[in-house]
Formats: C-alpha cells, sequence, structure tokens
C-alpha cells in the first residue's frame, strides 16, 4: 500500500496534487511519501516485535538527507556502503552506533572515517579487508567491530545483476570457510568479532531462498560459538521484493519475513538486524514526467517524454518494469491504447515500456513512474547535460524540494579549463 491515490480524478501524493508540485517544481521530477515511508520502516519494526532488532535502512536505495533523517528520527539504523554514505547519515543526525558499513571494497580512508566518527559495526567481506582494518584501527588505538559477510551458496532466484549469494558472485567469504575466517579474525588485535552477516540478493519473491540462508547462519552461529567466539548479532541483510506491477506479484510480506526470521534464529539469542532498502523507499516514490510529443511512427505510437533513462536508469540497465500513469485519471470506460513510451535520448535503451497501455495523451500532460523511490534518484546521472532530477518530499497537505534541480551556471562551473588551453 502507498499514499499515490486519485482524488477528484487526479493523482495525489498524499493530500498534494501531482501537478501543483509539477508547477513549482518544473518535471521531471522524484516525488515521495513521509506517510509510506514511515508505514514501510514500521512494517519491518512489528514484523521483528519480540526479538531484539534494529532496523538498517539500506541508504543506496535513497540516500537524500530528509529521507534519512525521516526515518532516522523513528530509530531506524542505517546501512551504509561508502565513506559518502556514511557522512550523509551523519549528516541526517543518525548516531554512529545505528550505522552498520557493508561492501566489498572499503578504503582505509573510508575505514578511518567510519572508526573515528562512530560505528556499530563493520561487516567484513574477506580476510584482506579484516587485516588491513585491523592495522587501521590499531593504529587509532581502538577496536573494530566485526560480523564477516558469510556466502550461503544458495541462489535467490532474482535478477543476473542483484543477485549475490552464490559461490560465483564475489560478495562475502564462502561459508565454507567461515571457521578459518572466524579464526584470523579473532587473532588479530584490532578486531573485535561481534557476529555474522549475509544478505543474498535484492528483489527477491520468495522466501525459501531466505530460509535456506537463514538456517545455515543458524547452524554457522552454533559453530562459532562452539569454537569460541562472541557472536551476539546476526545481520540478515536486505533483498525482499516489492510489486513493480500492481496487476500480478505478490511478494513475501515483512510480517511473513518477520515470522521466517523468529522461527530460524529466534532461539539464539542474537540481536537481529537487517538492511531493507527496496521495501521501505521503492513504492515510496514517483518519478513525474511531461509528455513532449506524441510521435505516430509506421507500427507503433511513441510517447516521448521529459524523463530519460539518466533520471531513472532501471528500465535500461535491468529490463525493470515500472508502471506508468496518467496523472489525470482516464473516465470510467474511457479507451486506452499502446504506447512505447521513451525519453529523449539518443539511445534505443532509452526506453521505459513498450506497448504501454495508456488513455490517449497530448503534449503537456503528465505521467508518472510508479515504484521510483528506490534505486531511482540515487543512480541518476548528468548524461547529455540533462540536470539532476530534483526530489520532493510530501507530509500531508504540504511538499518541500529536497535536492534542487541544479541550475546550468552551477553544472558549467563544476568544469575547468585549463590556463594552456
Ligand atoms: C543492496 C543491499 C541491501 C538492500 O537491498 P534491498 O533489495 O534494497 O533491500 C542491503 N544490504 C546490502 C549489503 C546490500 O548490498
Amino acid at each position: 500500500m502507498d499514499h499515490f491515490l486519485y482524488r477528484d480524478g487526479i493523482l495525489h501524493a498524499e493530500d498534494v496534487a501531482i501537478p501543483d508540485i509539477a508547477h513549482t517544481v518544473g518535471t521531471p521530477f522524484y516525488v515521495y511519501s513521509a506517510a509510506t515511508l514511515t508505514r514501510h520502516y514500521r512494517l519491518f519494526t512489528e514484523a521483528l516485535a519480540g526479538v531484539p532488532h534494529l532496523v538498517c535502512f539500506s541508504v543506496k536505495s535513497n540516500s537524500n538527507l530528509a529521507v534519512l533523517k525521516l526515518l532516522g528520527d523513528l530509530g531506524a539504523g542505517m546501512d551504509v556502503v561508502s565513506g559518502g554514505e556514511y557522512r550523509r547519515a551523519r549528516a541526517a543526525g543518525v548516531p554512529g552506533e545505528r550505522i552498520v558499513f557493508s561492501g566489498v571494497g572499503k578504503t582505509g580512508e573510508e575505514m578511518a572515517l567510519a572508526l573515528e566518527g562512530g560505528i556499530r559495526q563493520f561487516n567484513v567481506e574477506s580476510e584482506a579487508e579484516l587485516r588491513a582494518l585491523s592495522r587501521i584501527a590499531e593504529g587509532l588505538g581502538l577496536q573494530a567491530p566485526v560480523t564477516v559477510r558469510v556466502n550461503p551458496d544458495v541462489d535467490a532466484h532474482t535478477h543476473e545483476k542483484i543477485s549475490t549469494g552464490r559461490k560465483e558472485d564475489k560478495f562475502g567469504i564462502p561459508i565454507s570457510r567461515a571457521s578459518e575466517v572466524y579464526a584470523l579474525a579473532a587473532s588479530l588485535p584490532g578486531i573485535e568479532v561481534v557476529g555474522i552477516d549475509v544478505h543474498i540478493g535484492s528483489q527477491l519473491t520468495d522466501l525459501a531462498p531466505f530460509e535456506a540462508a537463514f538456517a545455515k547462519v543458524a547452524e554457522l552461529t552454533r559453530q562459532l560459538r562452539a569454537e569460541g567466539h562472541d557472536i551476539r548479532r546476526l545481520d540478515l541483510g536486505g533483498g525482499l521484493g516489492i510489486p513493480y506491477t500492481r496487476s500480478n506479484e505478490a511478494p513475501p510480506l515483512p510480517l511473513d519475513y518477520g515470522a521466517l526470521v523468529k522461527r530460524t534464529l529466534g532461539d539464539l539469542e542474537c540481536e537481529i538486524e537487517i538492511e531493507p532498502g527496496r521495501l521501505i523507499s521503492g513504492n515510496a516514490g514517483l518519478l513525474v514526467s511531461e509528455v513532449i510529443y506524441v510521435k505516430e511512427g509506421e507500427e507503433r505510437e511513441f510517447l516521448i517524454v521529459d524523463a530519460a533513462m539518466n533520471d531513472l536508469i532501471r528500465p535500461a540497465m535491468y529490463g525493470a518494469h515500472h508502471d506508468i500513469v496518467p496523472v489525470t485519471e482516464p473516465a470510467a470506460g474511457a479507451a486506452s491504447s499502446p504506447y512505447d513510451v521513451v525519453g529523449p535520448i539518443c539511445e534505443t535503451s532509452d526506453t521505459f515500456a513498450r506497448q504501454w497501455p495508456l488513455p490517449s495523451l497530448a503534449p503537456g500532460d503528465l505521467i508518472a513512474f510508479r515504484s521510483a523511490g528506490a534505486y531511482g534518484a540515487v543512480m541518476a546521472s548528468e548524461y547529455n547535460s540533462r540536470p539532476l532530477v530534483p526530489e520532493v518530499l510530501v507530509q500531508g497537505d504540504h511538499f518541500a524540494v529536497i535536492r534542487k534541480r541544479p541550475d546550468f551556471d552551477e553544472i558549467l562551473a563544476r568544469d575547468t579549463i585549463p590556463e594552456w588551453l
């Protein structure tokens, strides 16, 4: 459920009419619903009620400071994958003790930043990283709290590019080598082992791979404890999928996911950490765009809109689908026709949907891409010198621009022409 509904024939974000935002901000823009973000975060805290837990929002899915502040104020922790995301979480007021640091390629500089600024734990992905982290922590006179990310070798049955838990993926250490790697961790002076980490992929639409992974984590917890390690936290990663089309997808609910966590890991007396991104932010955002032209092709009609692959790259990069809806609600029973919805960029991959049914539209009409709150604005670029797409947050009947569209003076000022040219 989200808070983007038609009211009096006009699409609203909570109590704000989308055209009102478009008039103020111009198009294209992202709009997020505070009530939806809040609701989705609470679904997880409610699902894990009864076991000690921390829901760490995956900052890479949506890193706007206002979004982080909203979730942080509700009590959320943050899962960051770079020094930049760490800075964002801190700038949004999230204390270090609620931030976990994931990622396969943390640099020494990033490690020092988090160690000095305060960090809940590092989710370490290799022996080389363990050694580097130990050295840096020691140099600062500190001990780094650590979980090791294990790769349970389960297939998440998700998209090739976002699957992370198979043997051939680059993430974590093989679970068969965990004993050895934890022994190394325990021997390093700058490292304090606090738990185990696992994350098997994104956009999972089935609980079975989670169940298989969690069963392996439970077994590993018992084994590592028997080997003398103080396993007190289990970080289960993110990955729960969302419906990208309203019609036929029904991914598992956070409540069922929570029940699975309790059933498979509840008796271990560990603190449970989860790192959902997409499920919190995905359906809390729309990308709103204006029709520039309707072009009659030989075999199809193209809707050329002012949003492009640089603003929302998921269709071009993953073949992802986003439902597209008109901002003015079609009259009941009104005819629809199939459009190819495309952006203005000179690449065929700048196509959002083919043969997508929409009512008859004209230049100036607004459309909205649904489920665009995760991996949307964060992956945007200025390809084709199109200004970075702005972001808006709605709460009740008011809205605010939470990232403005840069003007061309700012854009051009970022480049420098050397004086010898
Ligand atoms: C991407 C990622 C997440 C979030 O995944 P979602 O599918 O958005 O929930 C969580 N943890 C790690 C380590 C990730 O890489």
